[in-house]
């Protein structure tokens, strides 16, 4: 297939899972009936339960299968030194270029690298290459001027006024601000946290201590994070509120490209564990490292648009400890008694970090287009298609149906008696509605792994079929052992196990 067709069929993946993600509950527009809120998404019914699924196995994996990896739950709010310590306030910028004509405005580095990708797909790999290097430069010797000049004699125009009459390029701070305090005057500019990390900094003392850990030792977090996105797009992949899941790890200097490497494995082999095959998954080394950074991947998925980030592993250094110190006043400090090779306690440093970064609602995409399933089945002389989520039944929103093959003769009576002995383990539908058949491809399109289906064998022996999902094959069981079936399937166990 040519590059460019192949690029058109997989927009039109793309297309055709953001409509099923509506159409089935998974992801709504933010105030969808006032024509939705830009880069904002709600999650629905299946949504809610999917990502939960996700944000569970994650925390689970953080802190069940790794002793020295505690959890946190820090505010949203916090005090504006502290983006000031972190660097953002001076520095978390995105070079944006409005275009004069249809008054729109774009991430400057972003028109070029799309630029670069047109090279890609049309074979010319090195142009795109050098592109993207000079830009790399540009953008490190801060020459915006430079950067406007590149969109120009590349003829980079405008998708809208289809022009190039552009602005200069300006840095613009991605952070969104508000005021705290009831009178105007005592009003106080604090920020919504761009990332959860530095909730973490500023509590490391205070978890390493009551908890008494020791380094090398963790902290997870899962919560929202707030950017004033230029550029937002493709669906849910870049958002202007979104949730991250973080873990900074503390480790003695000089140890931190051992854990650096440890972890990002680690943090890859989770991603096959949940079922996204290896060839769907790459590294994707930083060349330009951030002003923290002194190694830094990210771990990136096959898009239907791409390979793009989910996952961030970054090696810290001591950066962000040495900035609150300075600025709070407050020692950072950690005292190690561990002996050293003189056989003298490490004594006091400050903690070096291994940071890992994922975005929850990327891992979702991620799921969703991995579990995005189209296929032909052939029956008899004709053929029909089946669309069907493979979810990891682990992280699929629904874990069985229980359906009565009537309405009458005591089979709902008798399916809702199974239903009420698994509800309490696990996420279930009862319904009765519609063909047997409809229902199998209702749960299908919501990714559920299992269908039970009540019959009137069932009243005489106690008895089921349970349809899988992916084979769409039937087997019988006493309901006796339902539980166990289903619970050997959707239970992290089997994750975990990968992981050991
Ligand atoms: P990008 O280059 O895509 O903007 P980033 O390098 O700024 O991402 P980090 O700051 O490293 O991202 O954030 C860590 C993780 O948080 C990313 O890997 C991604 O999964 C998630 N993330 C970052 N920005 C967004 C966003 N706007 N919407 C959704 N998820 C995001």
């Amino acid at each position: 297939m040519a590059t460019q067709e192949k690029a058109t069929v997989e927009n039109a993946q793309l297309k055709d899972i953001i409509s099923h993600a509506k159409e089935y509950g998974f992801v709504f527009s933010s105030s969808d009936i006032y024509d939705g809120l830009q880069a904002v998404y709600d999650y629905g019914q299946m949504g809610v339960e999917l990502k939960n699924n996700i944000k569970n196995l994650w925390w689970k994996c953080m802190t069940q299968l790794n002793q020295n990896v505690v959890g946190l739950d820090a505010a949203i709010f916090m005090h504006p030194l502290v983006w000031k310590a972190s660097g953002h306030v001076d520095s978390f910028n995105d070079p944006m270029i409005d275009n004069k004509d249809s008054k729109k405005r774009y991430r400057a580095d972003v028109l070029i690298e799309d630029k670069a990708a047109q090279y890609e797909a049309e074979g010319r790999v090195e142009e795109a290459g050098a592109l993207l290097a000079e830009m790399g430069k540009l953008l490190e010797d801060e020459n915006l001027d430079g950067v406007r000049e590149l969109i120009i004699s590349e003829g980079i125009k405008c998708p809208i006024s289809g022009t190039a009459n552009w602005t200069d390029v300006r840095q613009f701070n991605l952070m969104f601000s508000t005021q705290v305090g009831s009178v105007a005057e005592e009003s106080q500019t604090i920020y919504l946290r761009p990332e959860t990390a530095q909730g973490i900094f500023v509590n490391f003392l205070n978890v390493q201590k009551t908890g008494r850990m020791k380094v090398p030792f963790g902290i997870a977090q899962i919560g929202k994070a707030f950017r004033n996105e230029i550029v937002a797009r493709q669906f849910i992949f870049r958002m202007r509120e979104f949730e991250q899941m973080e873990m900074q790890f503390f480790v003695r200097p000089g140890t931190e490209m051992e854990w650096y490497e440890k972890w990002k494995e680690a943090r890859k082999a989770w991603h096959l564990a949940i079922g996204i095959p290896a060839e769907s998954l790459r590294y994707h080394d930083h060349e330009k490292l951030a002003h923290y950074a002194n190694a830094a991947v990210d771990i990136e998925y096959r898009f239907p648009f791409g390979f793009k980030e989910v996952e961030g592993i970054h090696s810290r250094t001591d950066f962000d400890l040495t900035q609150h110190q300075e600025l709070s006043r407050k020692k950072m400090q950690y005292f190690d008694n561990d002996l050293n090779e003189e056989g003298k306690p490490y004594g006091n440093y400050i903690p070096y970090v291994i940071e890992t970064s994922a975005g929850a609602d990327r891992l979702f995409l991620m799921t969703l287009c991995n579990a995005y399933t189209e296929e032909e089945i052939v029956e008899g002389d004709s053929t029909k298609s089946r669309t069907f989520l493979k979810f990891h039944p682990a992280l699929a929103p629904v874990k069985a149906a229980i359906l009565p093959l009537t309405k009458k003769d005591g089979l709902p009576e008798k399916a809702t008696e199974i239903f009420d002995s698994l509800k309490y383990d696990f996420n279930m539908i009862y319904e009765e509605r519609d063909s047997i058949g409809k229902r199998y491809t209702r749960q299908d399109l919501i990714g559920t792994p299992f269908c039970i289906a009540v019959d009137h064998q069932t009243l005489e022996d106690n008895t089921v079929t349970v349809r899988d999902r992916d084979s769409r094959e039937q087997v019988r069981m006493p309901i006796s052992e339902l539980h166990n079936y289903i619970n050997k399937a959707v239970s992290f166990k089997s994750i975990f196990e990968k992981l050991a």
